[in-house]
């Protein structure tokens, strides 16, 4: 594997001080504390004069700024050890002068990126802290497992200080979770192994285009479709399966695969007071007047049917009432609910073991992304991988 530096660098002064070219690929992080609160760029010059005899490939500023003062390719001097150095990725961040030795928060949140844009480079879907000197040592990572070292095995130090020492734990269990929830949203799907015909429930391939050669967005190919008709190497796929969607465009069947199974089942039986609801997207109340964004991020309890006309009340949650009745034709009972994708829409988004603000917290997702939602409740979405539940307030359906 090739290795690159990190994207989020955005202070370079490189050092004379170091071996070149690592002899071991990299399956280590070691994060240090400076005992300062200094910025990159004094790193920089602490790091520049040969003299020095010491370096480390990125630093943390008390901004939370990340110098590169060794490219992530060659062995830093940075950890009192050459075995630790030739496959670490070694990280000085800035801290207290005085024991703990504690980073300012804006400095952890940037260790915990640094190390998840590492792993993800280099084909890591794991941080691990053993909190064991022999034990780590000792320990053969898998191919995707990336390891955490501390200086204080391999010299008379504190590094990284009490006070990270302390957090190794958090740093790897947050990192790795961040690794986990990376989904790719169209996943690969089996070819089909007979012939697209028309009724066919389809997806499409990553990378797929119309017939006339246009690009396929991305919310085309995240959803099954239902073939209309072949003819050739010529399909149109029509309508999406969940119903929301048409597209008249033909694409070329090489694309087409079969989606597996069989197509999602329509829960048929009318909707009737009692039954927890949510919202079609398209929905406008009985009268007319389209539903506002939150009324359709929510589930509904229903209090009364009348023909198609249907007053869904209360929310959930419990927090919301609304009288307008709605059409019955835009309600889906829920736990009827297809898996569909969202994307996040803020920077960072807390993952939690159940539904509910008050849950606890199991994870985080950084830097957006898009995710697989298999289920919903009051305004929550779980992920599929399993990792929790996510407020889907901040997020928007793929
Ligand atoms: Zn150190």
């Amino acid at each position: 594997m090739a290795i690159t530096n990190s994207p989020l660098v955005s202070y370079t002064k490189l050092s004379p001080n170091h071996s070149g070219k690592r002899t071991h690929a990299i399956d280590r992080i070691t994060p240090h504390c400076v005992v300062g609160q200094c910025s990159v760029e004094t790193l920089g010059n602490i790091f520049l004069p040969a003299s020095r005899q010491a370096s480390c490939n990125y630093g943390i500023g008390v901004d939370g700024r990340v110098g590169m003062y060794v490219e992530e390719c060659n062995r830093s001097w940075c950890t009192s050890s050459n075995a630790n150095d030739q496959r670490a990725v070694t990280i000085e961040c800035a801290s207290d002068n005085t024991a703990p030795y504690a980073f300012k928060g804006v400095v952890y949140q940037a260790l915990i990126n640094l190390c998840i844009d590492i792993c993800k480079r280099n084909g890591k879907t794991k941080l691990l802290w053993l909190d064991d000197r022999a034990k780590t040592l000792a320990y053969e990572p898998q191919a995707d497992e990336m390891v955490l070292t501390v200086h204080r095995w391999f010299a008379n130090k504190s590094c990284p200080g009490d006070w990270m020492y302390a957090r190794m734990g958090d740093l790897a269990a947050k990192v790795t979770a961040a690794l986990g929830e990376e989904e790719t949203p169209a996943e690969p799907v089996k070819p089909s192994t007979g012939e697209i015909r028309a009724g066919d429930t389809v997806r499409l391939a990553a990378g797929a285009t119309y017939y006339n050669g246009d690009a396929i967005p991305s919310w085309v190919v995240a959803k099954e479709w239902i073939v209309r008709e072949v003819s050739g190497d010529r399909a149109v796929i029509d309508a999406s399966a969940d119903g929301k969607n048409h597209i008249c465009s033909p694409v070329n069947v090489k694309f087409l695969y079969a989606a597996g199974g069989a197509p999602a089942q329509t829960d048929t039986t009318p909707i009737k007071a009692g039954d927890t609801v949510s919202v079609a997207d398209d929905a406008t109340y009985y009268g007319g007047g389209a539903v506002p964004d939150w009324v359709r991020k929510k589930q509904w309890v229903v209090l009364e049917v009348d023909g198609d006309r249907a007053v869904i009340d209360k929310s959930v949650d419990g927090a919301n009432s609304i009288c307008s009745p709605i059409n019955t034709k835009y309600l889906h009972r829920v736990g009827a609910v297809c898996p569909y994708l969202v994307k996040v829409t803020v920077d960072a988004l807390n993952i939690r073991s159940a539904p509910g603000a008050n849950s606890p917290i199991t994870g985080c997702i950084r830097g957006g992304g898009v995710f697989t939602i298999v289920a919903e409740s009051a305004g929550w979405g779980k992920l599929k991988s399993g990792a929790g539940w996510i407020s889907l307030d901040y997020t928007a359906k793929v």
